[in-house]
This record gives C-alpha cells, sequence and structure tokens, in this order.
C-alpha cells in the first residue's frame, strides 16, 4: 500500500448492526417500507443455510413482528447450522427445497410473482435483488463524504453492485470481487438490475479469479490472510466475501493492476455472523 502510494479507505458497514449488517440492511430497508405500507404481514424469502439475507431478515421479522418465511437450498441437515438455529428462533419457517425447486423459485422476480402467494404476502427473491433495494445502496454512496477514485465491494447475486453503478458517478471506478466459482453470468445480472440508461457505462468490472474454489470454501491461503488483516487492522472479515475482497483488492495493488497513487475506498458488507459456520 505504502510502496505504491494508495490509500485505502474502509466503509464500515459491518458496524451498522449486530445482526443486520452491511449490504443486506441496505438491500432491505426500502423493501421493507414498502411491505409495511401495501399491508403485509409475511415476507417470504430464499436462500442457503448459512444465509447472510434469510439471518438479517428473520431478525427484522421478529423486531417488527412480521412473519417470515424461507425457502432454504437442500434437504433438511441432522444439526441445524448456526445460522439456521438463529432463523428458527427469531420464528422464520423453514422451507427445505431441492435444488431444482430453488433453482426455480430463482425466476420469480416481483414480489407478487410467487406462485401461489395469498394477500398479506411479500415475495422477496434471492439476496433480494429488487429496485428497491438499489435505493438503500445509493444511499450508502450517499453517506461517503471525500473525494476517491475507485470503490471497491465483494458480489454475490451482483445486487449490491448494481445499485453502485447506479449511484456513483461515471468517473469513479467500481471493482467487484465475485465470491462465486464461474460467476460470469453476473455481468449479466448486473445489467439488467442497473437503472434504465447506467448498463452501458464503462467504469465497472466483476473480478473473477478471487473466488478460491467456490462460493464456501476455505483455503487456509485465504484464512491465512484474514487472520493477518485482523490482526494488522483490527478489523474483522468473513471468508465467503469480505476475506476475498481484500485479497484480491491487495493481489491488484501488487500487481499494479490498480493505478498507483489512488484513492479507494472497500466497503466492508458484513456478514461477520458466517464466522461461525
Ligand atoms: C450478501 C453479501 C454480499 C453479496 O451481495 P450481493 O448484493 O448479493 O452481490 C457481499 N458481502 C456480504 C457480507 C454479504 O452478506
Amino acid at each position: 500500500m505504502r510502496q505504491k502510494q494508495i490509500e485505502l479507505w474502509v466503509k464500515r458497514d459491518d458496524l451498522i448492526h449486530q445482526v443486520i449488517s452491511g449490504n443486506k440492511w441496505r438491500k432491505l430497508k426500502f423493501i421493507l417500507q414498502h411491505a409495511l405500507k401495501i399491508g403485509s404481514h409475511t415476507i417470504i424469502s430464499m436462500g442457503g443455510a448459512y444465509s447472510n439475507h434469510l439471518h438479517a431478515l428473520a431478525y427484522v421479522g421478529y423486531r417488527l413482528k412480521l412473519n417470515t418465511v424461507g425457502y432454504i437450498r437442500g434437504e433438511r441437515p441432522d444439526q441445524l447450522s448456526a445460522t439456521l438455529q438463529d432463523l428458527q428462533r427469531w420464528g422464520m419457517e423453514l422451507r427445505f427445497v431441492s435444488r431444482t425447486h430453488y433453482r426455480e423459485l430463482r425466476c420469480y422476480k416481483k414480489h407478487d410473482e410467487l406462485p401461489g402467494i395469498e394477500e398479506g404476502q411479500y415475495w422477496l427473491p434471492e439476496g433480494g435483488a429488487t429496485e428497491l433495494a438499489m435505493q438503500g445502496i445509493a444511499e450508502l454512496v450517499a453517506e461517503i463524504d471525500m473525494d476517491y477514485d475507485a470503490i471497491c465491494l465483494p458480489c454475490g447475486t451482483g445486487a449490491t453492485m448494481a445499485g453502485l453503478i447506479g449511484a456513483v458517478s461515471g468517473e469513479k471506478q467500481i471493482i467487484g470481487f465475485a465470491a462465486l466459482k464461474g460467476a460470469g453470468f453476473l455481468v449479466n445480472e448486473v445489467e439488467n438490475l442497473v437503472v434504465d440508461g447506467k448498463q452501458r457505462q464503462n467504469n465497472w468490472t466483476i473480478k473473477l479469479d478471487y473466488h478460491f474454489g467456490g462460493f464456501a470454501q476455505r483455503s487456509n491461503e485465504l484464512l491465512l490472510f484474514i487472520k493477518q488483516f485482523e490482526q494488522e487492522n483490527g478489523i474483522e472479515l468473513e471468508p465467503v466475501y469480505t476475506g476475498k475482497m481484500f485479497y484480491g483488492l491487495f493481489d491488484l495493488i501488487k500487481k499494479d493492476a490498480i493505478k498507483p497513487g489512488g484513492k479507494i475506498i472497500a466497503i466492508h458488507t458484513g456478514g461477520l455472523q458466517g464466522n461461525r459456520a
């Protein structure tokens, strides 16, 4: 960092709240407002057994006295993960579904599109990827009161990335780091979510080579990096998203793939509950 004259700042969205942290709160905020406004009593969504999205949703439901239902990918495990135990404790109804069924659920994007949905029920697609989520991400950008050259973030569904593209001004660079292996499809996903007219801006890229073998893989190299990062900076990371982003960012800086002398903001998107897995 010092050799390359790069200034790295971290936007600590992990500090928003102990449970609903990071981009999950950003994405949920306006969706919840909408759901409440139209009189919903139940919010239904989907995610994996370690999902930060369902974790945030279940907690919010518990606090706001809304019913929540989570479609969980895969069979019910004998021993529920710490995340699933929390969901249950906060009153979320867990519905375990096959991978095929789960994939089908991805087709429903609008809040009333889920087949069989009833009055008062509100469907929230995977990762909370909706237009309303984009507004929450825009608030994150509006809070940054310093000048910068590039902004970095980890990508899962790409919804947060799409929000940034819509909200960050065009001369700044946006660099996403994919958590999934083979995430080339993300570019399309992001383009579909970005507000009209901003898709073709060429100020954003998604780095696909820092997945460390896949979504939930934990390589020793990555874990070692995270430990060192925590010791040096006093900022906790997790291996699914934020660890990969910082690893990738440091690697790009080392390789001079990032212009020396610049100011970079990395968004800590939270997700630390996943560290219990
Ligand atoms: C969900 C999540 C992401 C990915 O966000 P998307 O909007 O799905 O791309 C990144 N970081 C953390 C910590 C997350 O929980």
